[in-house]
């Protein structure tokens, strides 16, 4: 049986360590005192308040809902109501469900942009560039980024207007796609009871030995901190996996050194203050260069709390009112500029070329938890096949 290390506790190395049960030893290595990464819920008056995991689309999570079945998890249908307050325009308006009702704010031009961006979504004929030179080389409207585009790539993952604007357009359509092509035929889900009552159930599963609050300092060869393995999997960022090798090969440099994160800062707390005028499920509010996000935690979850979250840049402060912030969490996201979707071809190469393997959510386009469990069940099937 091979011996295999596992540096990262998040969904990621946790889906890994659930797909090589039975045919591994494995060792998995936590630097926090809790297992699950950004799939976190915060205790609020007894209510798990999810500060990391919001949503998912069945047909788009194929690898994650499996996942859920073997554990008897259900998901049910949540709302996807936006309302945007833009405090430099001095107004706020309503979506019912994201992408309905943006058209119609719109001038003409802006409408028949969007119709066009969307045309090209669809049919998936997009070029590895910027979002913004992208939008002004086609002379998009103003509107489209603003009032569309930022707000709805912003809503689920809390990125600033510049990050969106930085990304891949092929990026932003991925994340578009799940809205443009399955929102109205599909629901937005989430996670019932809770992602805590499911990870417990994966982590109760596990046949490993589960070592939390160990920082791994380094790893040389398939080695971590000294002790020797068969193999290594880094389920952490990849930033963080580069830093952790002692001797990248140069095909793990310079592939690994291609992903940036986007470091935001969510706040659960219950300042209802924060929210404009109009209250839906996601609310976006934009300040000057900065934009916040306030998720209702009752209407998205469907329980009975007061509590919200509010996500924005890394360490902001001066929105909500001290008193009534419940916990502040530090959040880093695959960023996704053209040069990170360039270098996501080389990944799969890195895997099991020095007996080391990498995985999480900055092996797909969005970033999302999808992303983290099928490159982890790659990973496995890898090792096995090895
Ligand atoms: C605000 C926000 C909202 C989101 N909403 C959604 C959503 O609605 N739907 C969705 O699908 N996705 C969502 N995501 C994305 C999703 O939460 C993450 O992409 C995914 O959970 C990341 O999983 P991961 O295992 O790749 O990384 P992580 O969860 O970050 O896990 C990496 C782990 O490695 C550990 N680690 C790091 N260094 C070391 C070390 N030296 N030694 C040991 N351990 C180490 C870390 O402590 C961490 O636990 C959201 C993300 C954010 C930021």
């Amino acid at each position: 049986m091979k011996d295999i290390a596992i540096v990262g506790g998040g969904i990621a190395g946790l889906a890994c360590a659930y797909y090589l049960k039975g045919n591994c030893r494995v060792t998995l290595y936590e630097a926090a005192p809790r297992l699950g990464g950004h799939v976190h819920a915060v205790t609020v008056a007894g209510v798990p308040v999810e500060t990391g995991f919001l949503a998912l689309h069945r047909s788009k999570y194929p690898e994650l809902v499996a996942l859920l079945d073997a554990f008897g998890v259900e998901t049910a249908p949540t709302g996807v109501g936006l309302s945007i307050w833009d405090e430099d325009a001095g107004w706020c308006f309503d979506n019912q469900a994201w992408f309905t009702l943006f058209g119609d704010r719109l001038p003409a031009a802006g409408r028949a942009h969007l119709a066009d961006l969307v045309a090209r979504v669809i049919r998936g004929r997009l070029p590895n560039v910027r979002l913004d030179a992208f939008l002004a080389e086609r002379g998009y409207e103003a509107g489209v980024a603003r009032y569309v585009l930022l707000p709805s790539i912003a809503a689920l993952w809390g990125f600033q207007p510049a990050e969106v604007l930085a990304m891949s357009v092929r990026t932003v359509a991925d994340m578009l796609d799940r809205f443009f092509t399955t929102a109205h035929q599909e629901p937005f889900e989430r996670v019932v009871p809770s992602t805590d009552a499911w990870l417990s159930r994966l982590v109760g599963a596990l046949d490993a030995q589960v070592l939390t609050g160990h920082a791994v300092a380094q790893v040389a060869g398939t080695t971590v901190d000294g002790r020797a393995y068969d193999a290594v999997v880094l389920a952490t960022h990849a930033d963080r996996a580069l830093a952790l090798l002692a001797d990248p090969t140069a095909a793990e440099q310079a592939t690994l050194a291609s992903f940036p994160y986007h470091r935001s800062t969510s706040v659960v707390h219950t300042d209802a203050a924060v929210l404009g005028e109009v209250r839906r499920e996601y609310n976006y509010r934009v300040r000057g260069e900065n934009s916040f996000v306030t998720w209702d935690v009752a209407r998205i979850q469907g329980v009975a709390t007061d509590a919200l979250v509010t996500v924005g840049p890394r360490g902001f402060t001066g929105l909500i009112d001290p008193r009534l912030e419940v916990a502040r969490i530090d959040y880093d996201h695959p960023a996704s500029p053209p040069e990170a979707v360039a270098a996501r071809d080389g990944l799969a190469a890195l895997n099991g070329a020095v007996g080391r393997y990498f995985c999480g959510s900055y092996f797909g386009s969005t970033g999302s938890n999808e992303c983290a469990v099928a490159s982890a069940k790659r990973v496995a099937e890898a090792i096995l096949g090895d």
